[in-house]
């Protein structure tokens, strides 16, 4: 007998979206239907709302342990929370230690499950230091090796060159894990700063010039030629580029295990909001000029991208002041509302694409990174993990209701009309003391 109904939404299931009834047994869907009848335990009234699978946010930097001064597990996942997230996969930096080995495994295992109120999976890291230390990490349940093709910017998460990313790809391939890279050509990318900061150049319009397109595309092309070469899944994160989702499109349907993941700042803020925000609104990949971001946005429609996650990666505000753009951190802390203003945006121009797209936040990332079983749908064995959202008289976003630790955002001013009303972590109202996270082992 359930023991918790959700009524009368209008629930994403199946691939379409009906008004539905949804039946939860121990935290587990066990039923979709038109109506039930009977009465049960737990009734939630969703009557004009929209029932979606929570967001499986596959990349946030939440950089705990060690750096809980720029975000921690307890405000970023609650921020995620208010985002649409029930679960996430946390990056292996910009923790301190960076998660590269067992021991750094377990110190943020054990900090995740002690605040964090989503469910959540780690990403182990790739680093030229640590390739005998794979095997312990896919061991401790490590969704996959994230790497580095061009300096990360944290001293102790080096990037690697080709050949370090080969070796690092034939272990992880006979490990039966992914490895997820940033990809950006370093030789390109650092020519390019040579040249602008001899010249004096330290604004907006030089930090975007010194990381173009090609250089994405250079990396990517690299990347691909390697994970053939080895056999290893690839994915390759933060797009921001057509050429790139393209070249991934075509190494696909020649038969490579290959996804790609956009942002929704590069699908929703072109390189205005980084003239407007500065470094708020700085980060690796770049914003692209609208051309660019309306392309990539055309490639989402099209299908052709797989995951859309956050890259939330917060830091303290005096990291990102001064007079010199190329010294001032980057990261863009936007997991709050990201998801959310992409749902607006896809109900105001295309709703009946919205199926599809949402899956690229839960079904698909769930099921690439091991979790497909239990997450990212609300199908009858799947967790509930589900987001009740209300579609209102679009509002502006204000600092005051940044539930980051630092209360910065290039979404501040935006205009949103979805708003997470209520979600539910396997049933259980997240936030409360009864409903905590717990760490998502990926099976082999
Ligand atoms: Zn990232």
């Amino acid at each position: 007998m359930p023991d918790l109904v959700i009524r009368q939404g209008r629930v994403l299931t199946a691939g379409k979206i009906e008004t539905a009834d949804v039946a939860v047994h121990g935290g587990v869907i066990v039923e979709t239907a038109s109506s039930l009848a009977g009465k049960f335990d737990r009734e939630i009234d969703a009557s004009g709302l929209l029932v979606l699978p929570g967001v499986f946010d596959a990349h946030v930097h939440f950089n705990e342990p060690g750096r809980e001064h720029w975000e921690g597990f307890a405000t970023g996942s609650r921020a995620l929370a208010a985002g649409g997230g029930t679960a996430f996969i946390d990056m292996p930096l910009n923790a301190s230690p960076p998660t590269i080995d067992r021991a750094s495994f377990e110190l943020k295992r054990a900090a995740g499950e002690a605040s964090s109120v989503l469910d959540f999976a780690l990403w182990g890291g790739l680093i030229p230091e640590n390739l005998d230390q794979l095997e312990e990490l896919a061991a401790c349940g490590v969704v996959g090796f994230k790497a580095f093709m061009i300096d990360s910017g944290i001293e102790d998460f080096p990037g690697i060159d080709p050949t370090i990313l080969r070796k690092g790809m034939k272990i992880a391939a006979r490990l039966g894990l992914p490895v997820a890279v940033h990809a950006e050509d370093p030789t390109i990318v650092e020519r390019r700063t040579r040249e602008i900061r001899a010249r004096g150049g330290k604004g907006v319009r030089d930090f975007l010039d010194s990381r173009p397109v090609e250089s994405e595309v250079e990396a990517v092309r690299v990347a691909l030629d390697i994970a053939g070469e080895t056999g290893c899944s690839l994915h390759v994160v933060h797009l921001s580029c057509p050429e790139a989702i393209d070249l991934i499109s075509t190494a696909k349907a020649e038969g490579l295990d290959v996804t790609g993941e956009v942002c929704p700042h590069h699908l929703l803020l072109n390189e205005e909001a980084m003239f407007a925000h500065g470094a708020f609104a700085k980060c690796a990949p770049p914003l692209r000029n609208e051309a660019t971001r309306a392309a990539v946005w055309s490639r989402m429609q099209e299908g052709r991208v797989d995951c859309i996650g956050s890259d939330h990666s917060p830091a303290p505000p005096d990291m990102k002041q001064g007079a010199d753009i190329f010294t001032m951190w980057g990261g863009i802390m936007g997991c709050q509302h990201g998801f959310l203003l992409l749902l607006d945006a896809v109900l105001d121009q295309s709703p009946d694409s919205l199926p599809e797209i949402w899956s690229h936040l839960s079904a698909t990332p769930a099921s690439r990174f091991g979790l497909g079983d239990r997450k990212g749908r609300i199908e009858p064995g799947y967790d509930a993990d589900l987001i009740l959202i209300e579609r209102g008289v679009p509002r502006t976003i204000e600092a005051a209701e940044l539930l980051y630790r630092h209360k910065t955002s290039p979404y501040i001013g935006e205009k949103i009309a979805s708003r997470v009303l209520r979600s539910l972590l396997r049933g259980a109202d997240v936030g409360l003391p009864h409903a905590h996270g717990c760490f998502l082992p990926r099976k082999i």
